[in-house]
């Protein structure tokens, strides 16, 4: 097979099937067809386009050296906790686990839509322009948001949270509920609601703010009231019914899993001996959803007996796996689909 004509530059951290989008629109040709065509010319049927025979495909239309995706990948690996690493905050290559994709900005994608897994969330910095799946727009007061992507691609990437990873849907859950009072702002709330989260965000993931909300030597009711303060604080917005059972609800959560992380057993089958706190911290956020819980580095202060029983903990290889993006999809505040327009003060 023969390279096409119309040639396009990958974009850092691009999927190769928005590569392939991208290529079948410079040369005027639909998807449809050239997906059909590469599959004729592998003489198979229903293959993958994600399949690495069918990027190779790809990167030969594209005129790109062979291995172009694969090389490009390592450098948007995410920083999770993992055996292969002793439970450490790392890029593992054997784990290779990447963000999950997201729209890229049109006009770094030269008109065309396609997708990219690399840091970052829905601001592209250089155009100056907001980008989602459903929006594409210039923003001209920009401070705000050049301040919210680079939290969201420098400390927040550092510390493995995305937008994709859980913490964003529960920040987002929790800054809607307490802006639900007011009336509709319309224009750039999806700008200010973003802002906002990346804010809060920020501050929840802190290690230290983290094990205070899941702390079992706290006051629960304390850890409320404090949750409920650091939400307002980062939206300006006020203390609703809503945020306070949204706020109940996650502090209970996290509680539970702490008390499960520090008495999870190393197996099913041991009585004595624990599991790794940064593996049982891991295992007991994946069993609950309780997707701060997974950015506690220390215990606090413990009860000296556990008075419940907890499961004990999974191989290492199982617990490497839990936490992928999209792995807090169902959590239980994700049941209520936040609007893309919400309320705003
Ligand atoms: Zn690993
Ligand atoms: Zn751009």
């Amino acid at each position: 097979m023969r390279s096409l004509p119309c040639k396009v530059v990958p974009l850092p951290g691009e999927t190769s099937t928005g590569y392939l989008g991208r290529l079948a629109d410079a040369n005027a040709l639909d998807i449809t067809s050239l997906v059909h065509h590469i599959s004729r010319e592998l003489r198979v049927k229903n293959l993958s386009v994600a399949n690495p025979r069918f990027t190779l495909m790809t990167e030969v239309l594209g005129g790109l050296a062979q291995g172009h995706f694969a090389r490009d990948r390592p450098r948007f690996l995410l920083y999770r906790r993992c055996h292969h690493a002793g439970w450490r905050l790392q890029r593992c290559a054997q784990c290779d686990v990447v963000d999950g994709a997201r729209a890229a900005c049109m006009v770094c994608s030269n008109g065309s839509p396609t997708q990219v897994f690399s840091r970052g969330g829905r601001y592209c910095v250089r155009h100056r322009r907001w980008h989602s799946d459903s929006e594409d727009e210039l923003i001209v007061d920009v401070r705000d948001c050049v301040r919210a992507e680079q939290a969201l691609s420098g400390r927040l990437w550092s510390r493995g949270v995305t937008m994709h990873t859980g913490e964003f849907d529960l920040a987002a859950r929790l800054i809607c509920d307490s802006w639900c009072e007011h009336p509709v702002a319309g224009q750039r709330v999806a700008g200010r609601l973003y802002v906002a989260i990346v804010d809060l965000l920020v501050t929840l993931t802190h290690p230290d703010v983290a094990l205070t909300m899941a702390a079992l030597a706290e006051s629960q009711r304390r850890q409320v009231e404090g949750l409920i303060g650091l939400v307002v604080g980062a939206g300006r917005g006020s203390r609703t019914p809503e945020l306070e059972d949204t706020a109940i609800r996650v502090i209970r959560v996290h509680r539970a899993a702490m008390y499960e992380a520090l008495w999870m057993p190393k197996s099913n089958k041991a009585t004595i001996s624990r599991a790794p706190f940064e593996k049982a911290i891991a295992e007991a956020s994946f069993r609950a959803k309780a997707v701060f819980l997974r950015h506690v580095t220390r215990s606090g202060r413990r009860d000296a007996f556990g008075s419940r029983a907890v499961r004990g903990a999974p191989s290492s290889r199982v617990v490497s796996r839990r936490i992928v993006p999209g792995w807090a999809d169902n959590a239980p505040w994700n049941a209520v689909v936040i609007p893309a327009q919400s309320a705003a003060p």
